[in-house]
């Protein structure tokens, strides 16, 4: 009994963790996260996508009607609960769907089409954690709404390889035509008819697949399945006449941007919302090498998107086309980390404020302030008091100058200004400080 008692104490006692396939982004890491985040923000604000922002609870029934109840997201993966009030909501797997629900719910048809958007946030599915797959992961969610052309779809995915050559990342955009809902119905049935034979040499998944979701047969990542579908017939050879034109049309807008590309007649998506227009995205990585080996090179697929003309309709939204892409940016994180292209240098602190004594301590914010305000990248530590621990600081930070204001400096109105290289000094008033700061940072020192 006591055993038992001494064990709950010790659990409980136990200092709490991660939950499994969660991930905090610390310090180190934060940056990266910054840089991936401003610089997708700015190129799409240059092309005129608006954020929007959305909540990360939804009503279930949302996602169950958009991405479709037998695809592995809403089979398996969705956190679902019931709240306080005994509805059934969910934590996003994916905003695509809180898009096109903000869509109707706003009457965006009514404004001038197309309307282009992007969001940013969390997204959630229980999967199995392992490499770059997690149970909380970013989205960047890109769409533009109320446009049918091809070009249209050529933007986007023109933009997404922009965002990713912006970011030093070698991609190439995989792509295929998933066709209409209607001839998909007649090449469904090809597929089956093909499969049926082959069945039992089938992983237990594809087998259910055949009935519930037969489409998804085709990017099974089990090795003998993908096998078996080499010889399948493709969907892109089934294509009604409509869908081969427009895509066509989308793949000669890439040709004259310039956008790398490959056919990629295997890919499906894993949502069921999909119509003509599908692809991914996939970053060649250079993996660090390690001790006695040569570095690897890996894919990683960092978003991918499609055309979804029927999504809007579905939600009871008027007949809208649309098109769209989601980044995972845990990958775009980790692919951009690769290139070593290191984040911009502009952000180095040039100054450290140094103080010594209660009453320069007191004024050391009044201070800091008037330097950071007049955009001087200064930084402090208020609860030092030695200068010699401070003047270490300022050394490991890289500052090219350190401010030091001390009891006697504060008497006499006056600042020291010690440069780091050569160690001189300098007293200025201190009313003069910003002038004297910029002056010898413009001179290059
Ligand atoms: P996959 O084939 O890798 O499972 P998916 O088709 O499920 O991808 P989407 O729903 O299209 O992925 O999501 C867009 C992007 O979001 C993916 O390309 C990927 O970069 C990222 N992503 C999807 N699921 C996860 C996850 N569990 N953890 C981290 N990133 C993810
Ligand atoms: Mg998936």
């Amino acid at each position: 009994m006591a055993d038992i008692a001494s064990k709950k104490r010790k659990r409980a006692s136990k200092t709490p963790e991660l939950l499994r396939g969660f991930r905090d982004v610390i310090q180190e890491e934060a940056p990266y996260w910054q840089h991936v985040q401003a610089s997708a923000t700015d190129l799409l604000l240059d092309y005129s996508y608006s954020e929007i922002q959305l909540p990360i609870l939804e009503a279930t029934s949302l996602f169950k009607r958009t991405i479709g109840e037998h695809t592995d997201i809403v089979s398996k993966e969705m956190f679902t609960f019931e709240d306080q009030g005994g509805d059934s909501i969910t934590l996003r797997p994916e905003l695509t769907a809180g898009m096109v629900r903000a869509y109707i719910e706003h009457g965006m048809f009514n404004r001038p089409q197309p309307v282009k958007m992007y969001s940013i946030g969390p997204a959630f599915r229980y999967e199995r954690p392992q490499a770059g797959r997690y149970r909380q992961f970013n989205q960047l969610s890109v769409e533009l709404f109320g446009d049918a052309q091809p070009v249209a779809d050529a933007e986007v995915i023109f933009i997404s390889y922009l965002l990713c050559k912006q970011l030093g990342l070698d991609v190439t955009i995989h792509i295929n035509s998933l066709g209409s809902s209607e001839s998909r119905e007649d090449y469904v049935q090809l597929l089956k008819e093909y499969i049926k034979p082959k069945r039992s040499l089938l992983c237990e998944d594809c087998k259910k697949r055949i009935t519930k979701n037969p489409l998804r047969l085709l990017d099974c990542k089990e090795e003998a399945c993908r096998a078996l579908f080499i010889q399948a017939p493709l969907l892109v050879d089934n294509l009604d006449d409509e869908s081969k034109k427009h895509f066509v049309a989308v793949l000669e807008h890439l040709d004259e941007s310039e956008v790398p590309y490959e056919l990629d007649p295997y890919i499906v998506r894993g949502l069921d919302y999909y119509n003509r227009t599908a692809f991914e995205i996939v970053a060649s990585v250079t993996n660090d090498a390690v001790e006695g080996e040569e570095a690897t090179v890996t894919n990683l697929i960092v978003g991918g998107g499609g055309r979804y003309d029927g999504l809007v309709e579905i939600l009871g939204g008027r007949n809208t086309p649309a098109i769209g892409m989601a980044f995972g940016l845990e990958r775009l994180v980790s692919a951009f980390k690769k290139t070593k292209s290191g984040i911009s240098s502009e952000k180095k602190p040039q100054v450290f404020l140094a103080q010594l004594g209660e009453e320069a301590a007191k004024h050391a914010f009044t201070l800091f302030e008037t330097l950071r305000s007049n955009n001087i990248r200064v930084r402090a530590n208020f609860g030092k008091t030695g200068l010699k621990p401070q003047l270490e600081l300022a050394d490991k930070l890289g500052v090219v100058y350190t401010v030091i204001l001390g009891q006697k400096e504060l008497l006499d109105q006056t600042v020291i200004i010690r440069d780091m290289e050569n160690g001189i000094q300098e007293v200025v008033d201190l009313t003069k400080i910003v002038d004297e700061i910029k002056k010898r940072l413009k001179k290059g020192r």
